[in-house]
């Protein structure tokens, strides 16, 4: 009973021990959102953010539910959170003369912001999107050039 239980908590960190992993369970902060979106944020092949998304669900970090083709992920337990955000917190102490606090003080939706691309409707992230247009002073961006092209033909249509 007691060596099982160091198990089980070993078994659960080692889910969570990973920095794509530990990034998804930033992304969820307080928001539950579709495989598509995660694949977008972490800009990761979608089979690779799967398999992390199956380890996280096995060891009941993330739960899901179906809606639909699209499967929707949560943090099943919000203590998750905050046990990493502890963690964290220890981690400003030990950077706190460096640039590498302010960065840990974020949020994911500060690091990691969705936006609109005009055209399709489709959510990218500015972080990961692969193409930007400037136009009169605002940020627009896109999920591939042919939104681009698009755009740029006529971008009074879409701002
Ligand atoms: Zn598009």
């Amino acid at each position: 009973m007691y060596s099982e239980m160091f198990q089980l908590h070993a078994d659960l960190l080692k889910a969570l021990a990973h920095p794509r992993r530990l990034e998804i369970i930033h992304l969820l902060r307080g928001q539950e959102l579709p495989v598509s979106d995660i694949h977008t944020m972490l800009d990761l092949p979608q089979a690779n953010v799967s398999q992390h998304l199956m380890i996280l669900r096995d060891a009941g970090v993330v739960i899901t539910r179906r809606e639909g083709k699209q499967v929707y992920y949560k943090v099943a337990d919000i203590r998750i959170m905050e046990a990493s955000d502890l963690l964290r917190q220890v981690l400003i102490v030990k950077h706190k003369d460096t640039p590498l606090a302010g960065e840990l003080l974020l949020r994911m939706s500060e690091l990691v912001p969705i936006v609109q691309d005009p055209v399709c409707g489709m959510r990218v992230s500015p972080k990961t999107a692969g193409f930007h247009v400037l136009h009169d002073a605002q940020d627009y961006y896109f999920c591939a050039s042919g939104c681009v092209s698009i755009f740029k033909k006529e971008p009074a249509k879409y701002v």
